[in-house]
């Protein structure tokens, strides 16, 4: 039986964290060998919203591509590829962009909590906001179909972005005939993470993020922080470890004293400082292997870079296909 597609693009605009690694990244290495699997680096989406600090997207682009290498994708396996390499996802946007309207875009439930998150950049009722960050769904629908995507990893808060996509492609195909295919989300096993202040979503900007490349005194640090039970004054006190971040982590890097973890905490026989450190100790272990490999390809860039240069003229090869058939469907395939 044919593999089916599985595409997953990332914008560059930091390393990866843990919230990345276990809603998404752990798919990616689990998927590969099942799918046919290409991750995008979307350093032209990354744009919309950092246009005028292009030099971070572009140091990014490597740092990136090192997490993802680091996790255990295989470019063997996996295509990775760099997004403006491929002017056909941008000439494909064009096309796409007739078939979607202003309104459907202001209404996208993932675009407008970003518009509410980014209020320095697009003003506090974002009517700053710019035709190309409102346009980037229309992107990523150009990015998945160019890729002929079937399986889209994502967080449940990235849903709309796959509905709106098959919005695209079934509108497509009514008016030229069918082409393309619609996509389906493949939601992971533990979908949003939460952060360390307690935040339903780990991120970036929420500054509540464990980075993979994070270094041992930023980990100690990071977890000192991070939030428990309130109500949990003296280190006897019993306490409720499903309030509590830090056992949160515990379970999500399977600490194997989990059950310890959890009766010590009800009793009142576990201190928090204790607890943490912990904690501390287990995520360095979990860590470790990661770390060991993002520091050899830290080392050796010349090698991530040929990995993105051959993922890129492969994922080429399958977007101007694309295109050829996408043009060649709304009849503007003059001279062939
Ligand atoms: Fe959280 Fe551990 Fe303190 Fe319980 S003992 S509240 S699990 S840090």
């Amino acid at each position: 039986m044919e593999k089916k597609n599985i595409l997953t693009g990332i914008r560059p605009t930091g390393r990866l964290h843990l919230g990345h690694y276990f809603g998404a990244g752990k798919n990616w290495v689990e998927l590969q060998d099942k799918y046919n699997t290409s991750i995008e680096i979307a350093d032209v989406q990354a744009l919309t919203d950092n246009f005028e600090n292009p030099q971070k997207v572009k140091k990014s682009v490597r740092d990136l591509a090192i997490d993802i290498l680091a996790i255990g994708v295989d470019p063997q396996k996996t295509t990775l590829f760099v997004q403006s390499m491929i002017p056909e996802i941008a000439e494909l946007t064009v096309y796409y962009s007739n078939l979607v309207t202003i309104a459907r875009l202001q209404r996208n439930p993932t675009v407008k909590t970003e518009i509410k998150q980014k209020k320095e950049l697009f003003g506090e009722k974002g009517e700053g906001i710019t035709y190309g960050f409102l346009g980037y769904p229309v992107s990523q629908a150009a990015d998945i179909t160019a890729f002929n995507g079937e399986l889209i990893p994502v967080g449940e808060d990235q849903l709309p972005l796959i509905e709106q996509c098959r919005e695209i492609v079934r509108k497509f195909n009514s008016i030229y005939g069918v082409v393309l295919k619609e996509p389906n989300a493949y939601l992971s096993e533990n979908k949003r993470i939460k952060g360390l202040d307690g935040n339903d979503k780990m991120g970036k900007s929420l500054g509540n993020a464990i980075y993979l490349c994070d270094d041992e005194a930023t980990i100690k640090e990071k977890i000192m922080g991070a939030i428990t039970d309130k109500n949990k004054i003296k280190k006897d006190d019993p306490a409720n470890p499903d309030v509590c971040m830090v056992y949160y982590y515990h379970k999500l890097i399977k600490n194997e004293n989990i059950e310890n973890v959890c009766n010590e905490c009800k009793k009142g026989q576990r201190g928090c400082v204790n607890c943490k450190k912990e904690l501390i100790e287990k995520m360095n272990e979990f860590l470790a292997p990661i770390q060991e490999k993002i520091h050899y390809y830290e080392e050796h860039p010349e090698i991530v870079d040929q990995i993105l240069k051959d993922g890129s003229i492969k994922a080429k090869k399958t977007a101007e296909a694309t295109l050829k058939t996408v043009k060649s469907a709304i009849g503007i395939n003059y001279f062939e």
